[in-house]
């Protein structure tokens, strides 16, 4: 029987839910999707360059969940270079730490604690915000969690 799987911690919710390659046409591609602890892992060890010990803390697991996450998350990446599919970002046993609003009109971006929210753009003054947490099925959820 399968372990019960513990949920791994994500800073905030990533800006891009997916890539596809230049040049082919949609129909053409393979989906290959990255769960968003993979893409937490890569964005720590890679982007981010902490130690499989550092990274491991943040997301609150073990160093050796850790190091089959980010080997997975790799072997995933490479074959999206490579073979040119399309990659798609999101599911996972996670829950994030803090949310972003994103302007769906300038753009900008808005950290924000997780459950906090805002009427408006500081920048433009549109009401058109879009929740990145939400948009991953994540919100309230999180909060419960920490
Ligand atoms: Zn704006
Ligand atoms: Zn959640």
């Amino acid at each position: 029987m399968a372990r019960p799987k513990t949920h791994r911690l994500i800073h905030t919710p990533p800006l891009y839910k997916g890539f596809k390659p230049i040049g082919v046409m949609g129909r053409d591609l393979v989906t290959l999707e990255m769960s968003l602890d993979e893409y937490e892992a890569i964005r720590l060890a890679d982007y981010e360059g902490l130690s499989q010990e550092e990274a491991a803390v943040e997301m609150e697991i073990s160093r050796s969940t850790f190091a089959r996450l980010i080997e997975s998350a790799r072997r995933k990446s490479s074959q999206f270079l490579i073979q040119g599919k399309r990659l798609v970002i999101g599911g996972g046993p996670v829950h994030f730490r803090e949310n972003l609003l994103q302007c769906h009109d300038c753009h900008r971006i808005f950290p924000l604690s997780m459950g906090e929210t805002i009427n408006s753009c500081s920048s433009c003054g549109s009401t058109n915000l879009i929740d990145l947490a939400g948009g991953y099925g994540h919100g309230r959820c999180c909060q419960e969690k920490s």
